[in-house]
Parts: structure tokens; C-alpha cells; sequence
């Protein structure tokens, strides 16, 4: 079945073809490790994660690499502003180091709670810096660069197409520049590559210009050529990257070997929070612990995240969760009915439905028409392991792990039951010994015993 994705680069739906038959190669701008992700961010890797499985379930195998951005850059995109993990190395009183091996342990731990499956290669940006070296020193010789006393910078104007991802045009960015343009670089899109590190940054390395760091943008282009080569399939981020961020990793690969890296550009629109911008400021940026914390399991974020599409934003309510919640319990109870259904069902039926979800998920991953194959099936009174079968398939693409969904054993073993019975009757005679051995055993079986007019109660 034919796949189409929309591409920001030719910004349209395209039919997919990956460059080799098998194997799609993706990279995808991964998170800067400085603090807790929050449940914006992870919009952003379960959209990756949902691309990944579309792929599988098309057949394909991947080669996926994101990157863990631990050296500093600074807080906005253009160069400017102070550095993330100095700033927060500062707030924690660590060095940048263990700020970053600690983000990224906690950014691990919360994909994995969402199901998502790890790219196949995790590249950290400390280190890969003599790729960036090698890099940067090819974009130089090629005559895309000049230098200031401390910084080399990328000279935008060098090439034709500067701004092709978000159509923007130098001439445009000139018309409107600021007053607080860095008088420094000759074009207000031009970025800075490679900087000489200040006496007091931790992060620096022994370079060809000195003590230096690279520029935010490098660590991806140097990367996704390591491991993926000059041309790849599919590259991935979030709509705020392809203003900037994206259209420098495209210059850098220009300046590096003349071609646009990957052929697709997918981006992943926002979350926003009761229909605004989440801040620390409003106190609306939550994490996965925090959704835990007021009862929702991380599948329950999962699943929300289907009732829209990616290139859609989508708002965050805490009414929208519990109907994600009471969606997923549904969804679980429905999946075990067909478990134990015996119904017979046409081979064609099942074919259909099986048609109607691949097209949806095939037609840029449209999770919500998908999810509506799902409900049809959880919704039939007709209960088949035929569709259980194909409920566990759709799975592969969901991420909510049914397979593995069984239902907490609430009910009381006969046996027990009994020992109630007996303690009952011996409290009616007045048996105290009798009585009390009765309910240690229950209380050593791990029972809560509550006697009352009704008799003795007890629960798990
Ligand atoms: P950062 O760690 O700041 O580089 O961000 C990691 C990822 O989260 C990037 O792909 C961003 O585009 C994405 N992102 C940040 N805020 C949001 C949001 N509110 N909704 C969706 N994605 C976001
Ligand atoms: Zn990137």
C-alpha cells in the first residue's frame, strides 16, 4: 500500500519512497538534556514514535538516529541569550556534565514509560565533536564561512536557496531586522559554527580555532552524515525547528557537500495548554510524573495524543485526559471481551477493517481515523477472537501494549470466602482464639479484616 506524508520542504502530501528498498533512514532532533521533559516535548517523540511504527507495520526496517544535545547552546535559536546548560548547571549547583547524564537519564525513563521505541541510535553531541570538526573544516574550505576574532560563521548569503524549507528570503529578514542585530555577522541569517569558549566554559574542546564549542545547529548536520550519509529518507523535529534550526542544518549541508540532507522534512505541531502556551511561568508545563501523580498512567497521555493529528496542535485539558482514561479502560475491557468471544467472523470483514486502518495510518499517519477502525471493533457485539487478532496487530502501531493488559485480579478466591464463614461463626460463639487465628491468616494472605454488624469484611 502506497504511503504519503506531507513534506515541509515541497510543502505538500507526497507519496514515500524510501532511497534504499528496505531500509528508511531517519534522524530526528532529539531533546537538550538541561531539565524534565514535559508533556510538549513528549508530543514531539511520540509523533517520532508513531512515524516508526507506520514503517514497521509497512514492512520497512529503520535506521534511526536522534540526537541528546548536551553541550550548551544558547536559550533562543539565534545565537543569542545565555547558555541552557551553563544556566542550569548554575540553578543545581553541578557541573554541565552531570546535568546532562542526568536529563538524559530521566528523558530516557519517560519514553519508555510512553512506549516509545528507542531510535537505534542515540548520539550525544559531546561525543561526536571531532566529526563536527571534520565537519566545520570541509564548510570552510568550500568557501561558505568568514571569521570574527572568536566565532566562525556560516555566510548565508553564499547560497541561493537560503530559506528554502520556510520560504523566508534574506533580503526579507534584512527589510525587518532589529535593532539589536549582532553588528559581527554580515547577514542577520547568518549562525554561528564554531566558537571560541570563554575562559570560564566548562564545555570546550582543543580545535583548530582554539579552545572551542560548536554552534547548536552543527551536532545534527555532523551527525546525520555519520550515520546516515549525505542523503537520507525522513527528517524529523518540532514546527518551531524549521525557521531556523532546520534551515541551518540545510545550509551546513550545502556548504558541506551540495546536497539537502534528507528528502522528507516532517514537523510535529504544538501542545498547547488550556488553549494557551505552556510556561513555568503559568505553572501549566507538566511531566509524565506529574500526570502520574494526579492518576493518569502514561498510556493515557499516549493515547490522547491520537485524537488529533501531528501536524494539528492539541490541547491539553485535564477533562480531555479523563476521557483519554475512561477511553483506555474501554478500550482494555473491549479488548478482553473479544479475548474470550467464539464468534466465527468472515475472513473479508476482518480484510476490510484491516484496509481501512492501513490507509488511514498510511495517509500521514492519521491516528484519529485509525482510532476509528479501533472503536468499531471494540464497539461490535459480535465479540471474535478474529478481531482480538486484529486489535494485537493495530497494537503495533497504538503502542498501548494490549498484549500485556490483564485484568487485576479483584475477585476472592472461594477459599478465603470460607475463612470468612468460619470466623463469622466463631465470633457468634463467642471462639475469641478461634476467631483471631482466623483473621491472622487472612491478614498474612495480605487482607485488611474490618469486623462489623454485617460480620467480618475483608479486601486485597
Ligand atoms: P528542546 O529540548 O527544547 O530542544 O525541545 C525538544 C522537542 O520538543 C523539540 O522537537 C520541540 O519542537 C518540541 N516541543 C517543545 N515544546 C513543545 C510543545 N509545546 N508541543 C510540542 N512539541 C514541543
Ligand atoms: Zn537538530
Amino acid at each position: 500500500m502506497k504511503i504519503y506524508f506531507y513534506n515541509t520542504l515541497t510543502k505538500q502530501k507526497q507519496e514515500f519512497k524510501s532511497l534504499n528498498e528496505k531500509e528508511v533512514r531517519i534522524y530526528t532532533c532529539g531533546p537538550t538534556v538541561y531539565y524534565f521533559a514535559h508533556i510538549g516535548n513528549l508530543r514531539a517523540y511520540l509523533f517520532m514514535d508513531t512515524l516508526r511504527r507506520v514503517l514497521k507495520y509497512n514492512g520497512y526496517t529503520l535506521k534511526h538516529v536522534m540526537n541528546i544535545t548536551d553541550v550548551g547552546h544558547l536559550v533562543s535559536d539565534a545565537d543569542e541569550g545565555e547558555d541552557k546548560m551553563l544556566k542550569a548547571a548554575r540553578r543545581e549547583n553541578k557541573d554541565p556534565y552531570e546535568i546532562a547524564d542526568f536529563y538524559m537519564k530521566a528523558f530516557l525513563n519517560d519514553i519508555d514509560k510512553l512506549n516509545i521505541d528507542r531510535p537505534e541510535i542515540i548520539a550525544r553531541a559531546t561525543e561526536h565533536i571531532d566529526i563536527m570538526e571534520e565537519y566545520v573544516k570541509k564548510i570552510i574550505e568550500n568557501g561558505y564561512t568568514y571569521q570574527t576574532e572568536d566565532t566562525i560563521y556560516f555566510d548565508t548569503s553564499k547560497l541561493k536557496n537560503y530559506g528554502i524549507l520556510s520560504g523566508k528570503k534574506i533580503e526579507d529578514q534584512k527589510a525587518g531586522a532589529r535593532v539589536d542585530f549582532d553588528t559581527r555577522k554580515k547577514n542577520i541569517s547568518d549562525f554561528a559554527l564554531w566558537i571560541k569558549a570563554p575562559e570560564n566554559h566548562i564545555m570546550k574542546w582543543d580545535t583548530f580555532f582554539g579552545k572551542c564549542y560548536p554552534g547548536w545547529h552543527l551536532e545534527c548536520s555532523a551527525m546525520g552524515y555519520k550515520y546516515l550519509g549525505e542523503e537520507f529518507d525522513i527528517h524529523t523535529g518540532g514546527v518551531d525547528h524549521i525557521p531556523i534550526h532546520h534551515e541551518n542544518e540545510i545550509a551546513q549541508a550545502q556548504g558541506f557537500c551540495g546536497k539537502i540532507p534528507a528528502r522528507f522534512w516532517m514537523h510535529v505541531n504544538f501542545l498547547t495548554v488550556d488553549g494557551g502556551k505552556m510556561s513555568k511561568s503559568l505553572n501549566n508545563l507538566y511531566t509524565i510524573e506529574e500526570l502520574k501523580e494526579r492518576g493518569f498512567e502514561p498510556l493515557v497521555y499516549r493515547l490522547f495524543n491520537f485524537t488529533s493529528t501531528y501536524r494539528n496542535k492539541i490541547n491539553f485539558t485535564w477533562e480531555a485526559m479523563e476521557s483519554a482514561k475512561t477511553a483506555l479502560n474501554r478500550l482494555r475491557e473491549g479488548y478482553l471481551k473479544h479475548c474470550e468471544g467464539t464468534a466465527e467472523v468472515d475472513e473479508k470483514e476482518i480484510k476490510a477493517l484491516e484496509e481501512k486502518f492501513h490507509e488511514a495510518i498510511n495517509d500521514d499517519l492519521n491516528m484519529p481515523v485509525a482510532m476509528s477502525v479501533v472503536w468499531d471493533i471494540i464497539r461490535n457485539p459480535i465479540k471474535s477472537k478474529a478481531y482480538k487478532n486484529l486489535l494485537l496487530k493495530f497494537d503495533e502501531v497504538l503502542g498501548l501494549d494490549l498484549k500485556n493488559y490483564k485484568k487485576e485480579e479483584t475477585e476472592i478466591p472461594k477459599e478465603d470466602i470460607e475463612l470468612v464463614e468460619k470466623r463469622n461463626i466463631a465470633r457468634k460463639n463467642k471462639n475469641w482464639e478461634e476467631s483471631d487465628r482466623i483473621r491472622d491468616i487472612l491478614m498474612s494472605k495480605g487482607y485488611t479484616v474490618k469486623d462489623g454488624k454485617e460480620g467480618t469484611l475483608i479486601e486485597k
